[in-house]
Parts: structure tokens; sequence; C-alpha cells
């Protein structure tokens, strides 16, 4: 589904990632965990040339692309499987929730309009906003705003949705809802990498979590074998502070 081999960056002489492997199956919802700065949204930006490695490789498919070097044709390959949800949401405040959703459908995706509403109108419906399709971000709580993140990444039918602490920017009481519909799109079957702090997300729907640290996996396997049988020290450190 999607292999990284052997990728690195550096922020000046700050190495970030080393020679990191990735490897995410059909079907996997894999759960990134790590303290502060150990690289993990370094690493899910590079994967989707938001930030350019130093090296690495990308392989989705038929398709293989350096992770450096990637032309611009090549990066467009890439994210047409690969979709993203931020931390922040990045939502166009100047736009409704639906044409949010309808937008890289319609310019990126070159689908007809009337088209793109309808899949973008399921897709708001599947993350519970049916009632909000024309509201503005401005009148959307923190945790409808990135609920609508989701439904962009949703309705572009990728192979993988990349997340990226989706939770971290919301008041707690909100929290619950936006991890309730990233629950049910990987009970549908959703392929997904997801950094998060969110211990319960990673025992409750990950099949897979990979610790890291300092730029490296540390340690990965089911979530039973890294919650309850973690074999590295620096995992159970990480875990004894978390918990
Ligand atoms: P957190 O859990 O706190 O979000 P993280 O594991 O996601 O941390 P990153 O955000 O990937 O960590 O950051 C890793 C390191 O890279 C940090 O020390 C950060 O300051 C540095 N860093 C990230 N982006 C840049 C940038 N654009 N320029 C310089 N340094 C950066």
């Amino acid at each position: 589904m999607l292999e990284i081999k052997n990728i690195s960056k550096s922020f000046g002489n700050n190495v970030i990632i080393k020679d990191l492997d990735l490897k995410i199956d059909k079907g996997d919802v894999v759960v990134i965990l790590g303290p502060s700065g150990s690289g993990k949204t370094t690493l899910l930006r590079c994967i989707n040339f938001l930030e350019k490695a130093d090296k690495g490789q990308a392989i989705s498919g038929e398709i293989e692309v350096n992770l450096k070097t990637a032309s611009k044709k090549q990066i467009h390959k890439i994210r047409q499987k690969v979709a993203f949800v931020f931390q922040n949401y990045n939502l166009f405040n100047n736009k409704t929730a639906l044409e949010n959703v309808t937008e890289g459908l319609i310019i990126g995706r070159k689908v007809p309009k009337a088209e793109a509403i309808e899949i973008g109108k399921k897709a708001l419906d599947k993350v519970g906003l049916s009632e909000k399709y024309n509201s503005y971000p401005s009148e959307l709580s923190g945790g409808q705003q990135q609920r609508v993140g989701i439904a962009r990444a949703v309705a572009l039918n990728p192979d993988i949705i990349l997340f990226d602490e989706p939770t971290s920017a919301l008041d707690p009481e909100l929290v619950g809802e936006v991890l309730t519909v990233m629950k049910n799109i990987a009970k549908e079957g959703t392929t997904m990498l997801v950094v998060t702090h969110e211990m319960s997300f990673a025992q409750d729907v990950a099949n897979k979590v990979i610790f890291m640290d300092g730029g490296v996996v540390v340690e990965e396997g089911t979530p039973q074998e890294i919650f309850v049988r973690p074999k590295e020290e620096r995992t159970r450190q990480f875990l004894k502070r978390v918990k």
C-alpha cells in the first residue's frame, strides 16, 4: 500500500529523521507515538511532500518516487493516493464546509462540479455534518472544523489518510467527537497513519503501533505488544510518563 524506505531529514545541523523505514498495508491503522520533538510530524510531512526529505523513497503500488527529487508530476501522483489531515484543520475560511470538501475534487481531480457536490455531501454526512454543508469555518466549533478536514480527505477516496495530531489543537471536550469519526472510518477499512498523543485511540483502534524517538523507530508491534509488553526501556519510560 505505502512503503517508505530509508528516509532522512535534518533541519540545519539537527538530525530529525534517520534512515527510517515504514510499511503500511491495506486496511492498516498505524499509530505513531513518541515524545515531543521526536520527528513524528516531520515524517508525515515528508511523506506528503509538505517538507522535502534529504533522502528516501516512497513506493505506492506501481509508483516509486524519490522523496528528495520527485518532480511536480510525481508529487501530484502520490498526493492522489495520500490525503492529509492537519493539526490546525487548514480550511479555507472564505469557503463553506461543502466548498472546502469539494475544492480538491474540482480543482485537483477535475471532477465535474455536480458530482463533486454529491461526493462532498456524502463525506460530510459520514462525519456527522449533514446540517452544516453551508456553514463557514468561523461558524463551526474546532471539532466540527476538524471533521470537515477529515471529510475533505475521505472525499478524495485516497489509498491512505495521514493524520497529523488531529486532536491536539482541540479543547478537551471536543476531542471525543473527532476520535469517534476516526474510529468509524477505520472500521470501514480506511488505511490510516496517525500521529497522536491519544493513547486510548492507539490502544483501541490501531492494529500496529510505532514508537519513535530521536528520529528512529525504537519499537513497533501490536497495541498489546507495545502497551503491555514493551521490549525497549525507552518505550517503557515513555509510556510511564504519558499513562
Ligand atoms: P510533537 O509531538 O511535539 O508535535 P514531533 O515528534 O511531531 O513533536 P516534529 O514536529 O517533527 O516533532 O519536530 C521535530 C524537530 O524538528 C523539533 O525539534 C522541531 O523544532 C524541528 N523542526 C520541525 N520543523 C522545523 C522547521 N521547519 N525548521 C526547523 N526545525 C524544525
